[in-house]
């Protein structure tokens, strides 16, 4: 049954909403800034992870505790197998009002259909560059056009959201950012720019690649006219919205460490082992798997939650040195 009256908050008055489930570590590209530099990766097994049901099993709980909206992410989420009948379970949960997508858009061309048809209307994609040499060397993998394809199948797939996420890195894509914002002119994506984040202890992260938001936005100011500011709804997340004159498509900033928005925040996340994650930068994990193979029923699934969230850290203290603020590699955090 779903309780919507009993909101999930956490102590600092934060209610949580939204519910970041990353399916699966595994991944098709070896992004440098993402998963860990030596790129050995030590795949979870197929035990090691969370079961499609026992996710469902834990989509029902927080949606009666006021989670609205879901996110699959990774890894890569399309490399698992099924995730669009996932998608299509999560959506029907009574109290969800948004089951969405994070994806490096490799596998999407194939993918943009039966996630349409399960009832996915928005989606994310990431990608850092428009050069295919570039990508090959930021991901790894030589697949740029695949990706392109996977932007295109979307657009024609007519989800009403696509958001293109590209993570500014000085020194590696800074000269492209004009030109990613430019496709917001011909295309109805929104372009979003993020700050490069110092998560994973193994990451490729460094104080000198660091971008801010106010820096790039000035840069597309320059060369492409004003942005004109985009009003936002109440749950519109923490990118800040801009629109060039005449454009299809809008242009967005999400800044965690220029201006952090952990006052706001609304989300926590479940990693693929099935930990719950409480603040992206806190390596502070509860738990969840252990609990649920071992037989928690769903009354006191929820209280566990409940109390589980009441312990959200309350923010980041400061982004701004050059240390890494977690061990998790973003790769198994899901963004
Ligand atoms: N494989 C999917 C993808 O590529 O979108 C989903 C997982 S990926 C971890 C989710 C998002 O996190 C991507 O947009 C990626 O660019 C972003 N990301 C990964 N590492 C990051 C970092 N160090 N700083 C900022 N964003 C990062």
């Amino acid at each position: 049954m779903n309780d919507s009256s009993a909101a999930l908050s956490d102590k600092h008055g934060r209610e949580i909403t939204y519910l970041r489930i990353s399916i699966t570590d595994r991944c098709n590209l070896r992004c440098s800034y993402c998963t860990p530099r030596d790129g050995q990766v030590n795949w979870l097994s197929h035990e090691d992870i969370l079961s499609y049901e026992e996710i469902e099993r834990l989509a029902n709980a927080f949606s009666g505790l006021g989670v609205r909206k879901i996110r699959l992410t990774g890894g890569e989420p399309l490399v698992r197998k099924g995730v669009e009948g996932l998608a299509g379970r999560l959506i029907k949960i009574p109290g969800i009002k948004e089951v969405c997508l994070t994806t490096n858009g490799i596998l999407l061309g194939d993918m943009a259909t039966p996630l349409f048809d399960a009832g996915v209307r928005h989606i994310n994609i990431s990608l850092d560059t428009l050069k295919p040499e570039r990508f090959l060397k930021i991901t790894g993998k030589d697949l740029f056009q695949n990706v392109w394809q996977g932007i295109e199948k979307a657009i024609e797939t007519r989800f009403t959201k696509i958001k293109l996420n590209a993570v500014a890195m000085k020194g590696v894509n800074d000269d492209e950012i004009v030109d990613l914002a430019r496709l917001s002119l011909e295309l109805p994506l929104e372009v979003r720019f993020i700050e490069f984040m110092p998560v994973g202890s193994a990451t490729t992260w460094e104080k000198s690649r660091h971008l801010n938001c106010d820096a790039i936005k000035e840069m597309v100011e320059r060369s492409l006219g004003d942005l004109i500011p985009v009003s936002q709804g109440k749950d519109s997340g923490p990118a800040m919205i801009y629109r060039l004159k005449g454009a299809k498509g809008s242009v967005g900033f999400i800044s965690p460490l220029s201006r952090h928005f952990c006052g706001t925040c609304n989300r926590v996340r479940i990693t693929p082992d099935g930990r719950l994650r409480l603040c992206l930068f806190s390596d502070n994990e509860i738990d969840l798997k252990g609990w649920l193979r071992a037989g928690i029923s769903n009354d006191e699934l929820k209280i566990f939650l409940k109390e589980a969230i009441a312990q959200k850290p309350k923010g980041i203290i400061s982004l701004k040195d050059e240390t890494p603020h977690c061990t998790r590699a973003m790769s198994r955090i899901g963004g």
